[in-house]
């Protein structure tokens, strides 16, 4: 795609690099195919090129983001099913994430979008506000019926239904904490030493999963740490625009791993919220203009792994019993177009003995995306109705996923139970049946 950007343009990093990206394009719209809300709207202003050209006439031009644009890129559900259709390798994640920065800069949404992106960023990142908030919520479950019948309260309502109907318990995966290997005599060797990402919303929203990825790593005689300092990887804030709190939260996390890098080394970052993974692997490009950061940051990114991708560099012995169950396995964007991450998790799974479905249209997103959910709440049931009809075509006993977003938005959709990928490796290696399975039978 032909660019007319100035040379002052040109000085701004930012610019340059999406300059880069816009001359990738070939027009060729091979992405229209795969985008979600492109099958779902059908109008090329919520295509992915569609959105590219919007982009380029915006930046280029120089001027304030207008309604027009806000409204399509808002659309976007950053689901980057795109990038992994696109043949001229444009990097839309980064030309989006520009985007999203810019119309922060030079557009002043209603009142209400504000409160509300404000209310999200201020809570979801803090665990204990988050905690708190979901009491709140439970109480404000009570007056769903009235509420759903007040137009314009959809995001409230989007919200409200989301939050989980009881209390999950507090996990004992709690920062500053290390977790020795279980068979790790003195003098012998360790198999590994890893930082886990406690996460902000994952652990609030379902504790097992950071406590099934520490007994099993322990079992497999990995020290895990999760080390002082750590904090929301910022993939919230990122992809809502604001990009000072996601920086802030980056370099937090790339401060508190480096203690640990330098310190008793560690051989990965390990990640079981593959939202998360994305945005962690993307460090090294988010501060690359920072010269204190750069090369700390980009050290942490290549140490990143989803939990799956790690597993899969360890012995697994073979498992004492056979679950005798299917499972559909959903693929989150953040984990196939994000990190690129497809045959890890299933051929885990199929050894540890389960029978694995793949989902028709596995490449189309459930709707979760982050705060899409809450914040485009009609699209957002849209894809979810869509994914659950895919998943129940497979009849499946239990769905497995590696993204509590994903877990949250299919989980309001089907009575299928439905857990983290980890769950189910820990208690075929030795750990506990996930509760979630309860009302299964075997
Ligand atoms: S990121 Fe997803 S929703 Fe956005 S343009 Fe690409 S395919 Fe479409
Ligand atoms: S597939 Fe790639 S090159 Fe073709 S229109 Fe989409 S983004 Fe551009």
């Amino acid at each position: 795609m032909q660019t007319n950007f100035s040379l002052a343009q040109l000085a701004d990093p930012h610019m340059a690099t999406s300059e880069k990206i816009l001359r990738t394009c070939v027009h060729c719209g091979f992405c229209t195919a795969t985008c979600p809300t492109y099958l779902e709207l059908g109008d090329e202003l919520d295509s992915p090129r569609g959105r590219i050209y919007m982009i380029k006439d915006m930046l280029e031009g120089g001027k304030p983001a207008s309604e027009e644009v806000v409204r399509h890129v808002d659309r976007c559900l950053s689901c980057l099913s795109c990038m992994t259709t696109c043949p001229s390798g444009v990097h839309y994640m980064h030309l989006v994430d520009h985007a999203r920065a810019y119309i922060e800069d030079t557009y002043k949404r209603p009142w209400h979008d504000r409160a509300m992106r404000s209310l999200l960023a201020a809570v979801l990142p803090y665990p204990r506000r988050f905690r708190l908030a979901l009491v709140g919520a439970r109480l404000g479950r009570l007056a769903l019926p009235a509420l759903r019948a007040i137009p314009g309260l959809q995001r409230l309502v989007a919200m409200l239904s989301l939050a989980p109907a009881s209390s999950p318990r507090r996990s004992k995966a709690r920062a500053p904490a290390v977790f020795a290997p279980a068979e790790f005599a003195p003098g012998a060797q360790r198999a590994g030493r890893v930082a886990l990402l406690t996460g902000c919303a994952q652990p609030v929203l379902n504790p097992d999963i950071n406590d099934a990825t520490i007994r099993l790593l322990t079992r497999l005689g990995v020290e895990v740490i999760l080390p002082k300092g750590e904090r929301c990887c910022g993939a919230l804030v990122h992809h809502m625009g604001n990009e000072k709190s996601a920086l802030d939260f980056a370099r937090a996390n790339v401060d508190a791993w480096t203690r640990e890098v330098e310190g008793d080394g560690l051989d990965a970052v390990v990640i079981t919220a593959s939202g998360c993974g994305t945005t962690i692997k993307d460090y090294g490009f988010m501060l690359r203009e920072d010269a204190a950061y750069a090369d700390k940051a980009a050290k942490v990114s290549a140490l990143a792994k989803d939990i799956t991708e790690y597993l899969s560099t360890l012995h697994l012995p073979a498992p004492a019993e056979k679950p005798g169950l299917t499972v559909a396995y959903h693929s989150a964007c953040s984990m196939q177009h994000g990190q690129q991450i497809r045959e890890e998790p299933k051929a885990l799974l199929k050894r540890a003995g389960f029978t694995v479905k793949d989902v028709p249209e596995g490449h189309i997103c459930c709707g979760s995306a982050g705060t899409y959910n809450i914040l485009q709440p009609q699209l957002a049931e849209r894809l979810k109705a869509r994914k659950v009809r895919n998943i129940e075509s497979t009849a499946p006993d239990l769905i497995a996923t590696g993204n509590i977003g994903c877990m949250t938005q299919i989980g309001t959709g089907t009575s299928l139970p439905i857990v983290h990928t980890v769950e189910l490796l820990d208690w075929m290696y030795g750990g506990n049946r996930p509760d979630a399975l309860s009302s299964i039978q075997r």
